[in-house]
């Protein structure tokens, strides 16, 4: 056959092809022009799997008698103008190609009031053009009706499912728009029977109710934004609460209902480790960010984006979750029976808060400790400047810092009782009250039940004031508000979930840790020596300082000229 161009009958219902899949497509770019049209009240009805009839009702702005053929032809948009406004679109449409598609592939009606017409115009088109043009009475707003979708493509009718299933697609659909706009009510009425009906209070959780029931609503778990962008909001399911498919994952951009494998990625992997195999979250989630940072003209439906950096919104989104979602159920709080009794050791916190002691540069020729793990067993000769520890190997001597060397021994203890959901927690027979700042809270929110599985218990009383009823056992004593805000402080909301698990265990083990300045008896040197020989990484601290310096025997012959 020669090349020749096709028909514009025959191209335009190629184009139509792709943007009018099923019945449900119709409903997604009438509802669609609906919430581009400011409607606080969309109606959408449909009969015979949508196939027969689509019925979409707002109460938009209208179209404007002059408008009203012109939107029915291809690349007819109000919404952009120039290339330039692709860039930063907000509008969900701007391809101008809904109307003439649908038109080309149905019968259609359209009657539709702008604000400032004198009577409501009414349309019917068959086979794309206009058959039947009125004016008609209408307040403000645009409904919209198509007929025997597809009749005249017998091919693209045989592919369609039943009519339960193309209801149940037009279902999805409609539940995904409500999510994304809690603020607009949304009623859906399949085969005459109302399925959906949305309170339209700009309430997501209420949404969450009608779609998924009052259950999951009530134990969903907000995400709170984020300070920079992009902006991530929406409601998440503890791991308690997971499901065995992954239909219950929404995600929007910027209020787009899109499929986004990158963005499903980032949810699951916040979950990782705490939902059993082939288990999936709830997640309703939308992303805001700039509109340059992402591109939404990469397929006929929309329902693709591609993010400029989709690293950073990867980021965002597995941190958001992470802060909220409960990762383990924290340990039981055991209440001491007796008030507390001094422990015997030295190894809690007191004395006044000084900053760790700083490493001292290797005086002489000493080499700084080397990245062997191993540490000889170790004879405790005496104490230096009651900061640091003399101790005597087999393999000459050993200077260790005192508040380094704690610190190590606590982070691991404080981490494997964490992991085994085991700490040691001391009730506190009198609360303590905790003023915090905001940023306390901030941090609080995210952190909560992390403070909680190490062993934490603090209620809010009032204000920003929190009663503190339990402590890990290695924090009590010195001055237990001043430790809990020091430690708030140490956190950040928007760490991953790993890294403020080791921040925890690395504030926790400063603030217990022996400080520089204590005077140590022989028998307390001799047990934090004997517990950092069995400790995983004895040499350095939990912030990568060193916690010992060693000089041979050897360093020690060569600076005494005893060897040539
Ligand atoms: P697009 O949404 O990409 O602009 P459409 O073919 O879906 O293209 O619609 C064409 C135009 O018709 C829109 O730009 C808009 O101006 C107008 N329009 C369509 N539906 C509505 C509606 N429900 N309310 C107000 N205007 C509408
Ligand atoms: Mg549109």
């Amino acid at each position: 056959m020669p090349i020749k161009v096709l028909a514009r009958e025959v191209a335009s219902k190629i184009a139509a092809g792709e943007v009018v899949e099923r019945p449900a497509s119709v409903v997604k770019e009438l509802v669609e022009n609906s919430l581009d049209a400011g409607a606080s009240l969309i109606t959408v009805e449909a009969q015979g799997g949508g196939v027969r009839f689509i019925k979409v009702t707002d109460n938009g702005s209208g179209i404007s008698e002059g408008d009203v053929q012109p939107a029915f032809r291809r690349y007819a948009t109000s919404k952009i103008d120039t290339l330039a406004d692709l860039e930063t679109i907000s509008t969900l449409g701007f391809r101008g190609e809904a109307l003439p598609s649908i038109a080309a592939v149905a019968e259609m009606e359209i009657l539709t009031q702008a604000a400032g017409d004198t009577a409501a115009t009414y349309l019917q088109l068959r086979g794309g053009t206009v058959a039947n043009r009125e004016k008609r009475g209408r307040p403000q707003g645009t409904t919209i009706a198509v007929h025997h979708l597809f009749r005249h493509f017998p091919a693209r009718l045989k592919f369609l499912k039943s009519a339960t299933t193309e209801n149940g697609h037009i279902a999805n659909l409609l539940s995904q728009y409500a999510l994304a706009f809690p603020e607009v009510r949304f009623n859906l009425s399949l085969e005459g029977r109302t399925t959906l009906h949305t309170p339209g209070n700009g309430n997501l959780r209420d949404v969450v109710a009608e779609v998924y029931g009052l259950e999951i609503a009530e134990q969903m778990l907000a995400i709170g934004g984020t300070a920079q962008a992009p902006g991530v909001t929406g409601l998440v399911s503890p791991a308690s609460l997971a499901r065995s498919s992954r239909g219950y994952l929404s995600f929007f951009v910027n209020r787009r209902w899109v499929r986004s494998s990158l963005l499903a990625r980032a949810a699951e992997d916040a979950y990782q480790g705490s939902l059993m195999a082939g288990r999936h979250p709830i997640v309703i989630l939308n992303v805001s960010l700039p509109p340059q940072e992402v591109d939404v003209n990469v397929h006929p439906t929309k329902t693709e984006v591609r993010f400029r950096s989709g690293q950073t919104v990867y980021a965002a989104v597995e941190q958001s979750i992470s802060k909220v979602v409960v990762k383990a159920p924290p340990p039981k709080v055991r209440v001491a029976a007796s008030p507390p009794t001094p422990s015997p050791s030295l190894w809690t916190a007191s004395g006044p808060e000084t900053t760790p002691a700083p490493t001292p540069a290797p005086s002489l020729s000493a080499t700084k400790a080397t990245q062997t793990t191993f540490v000889p067993i170790l004879r405790v000769a005496g104490q230096l400047s009651s900061s640091y520890i003399m101790a005597e190997g087999p393999e000459g001597l050993y200077l260790i810092d005192q508040h380094a060397a704690h610190e190590r021994v606590l982070f691991e203890r404080i981490l494997t009782q964490r992991s085994q959901q085991n700490v040691d927690i001391q009730g506190l027979l009198e609360p303590v009250n905790v003023e915090l700042s905001p940023k306390h809270e901030e941090v609080l929110k995210a952190s909560g039940e992390l403070l909680n599985e190490f062993g934490f218990s603090l209620e809010p009383f009032g204000g920003r004031s929190y009663l503190l009823r339990a402590v890990p056992v290695m924090m009590k004593g010195g001055n237990l508000a001043e430790g809990v805000r020091t430690l708030l402080d140490s956190l950040s909301s928007d760490e991953g979930p790993l890294r403020r698990e080791e921040k925890m265990a690395q504030s926790l083990a400063c603030h217990a840790a022996v400080k520089a300045g204590e005077s140590l008896t022989d028998e307390e040197m001799r047990e934090l020596v004997r517990q950092l020989e069995q400790t995983s990484q004895p040499r350095t601290c939990p912030h990568g300082r060193p916690t010992m310096i060693h000089l041979s025997s050897r360093q020690l012959e060569k600076e005494f000229g005893r060897t040539g």
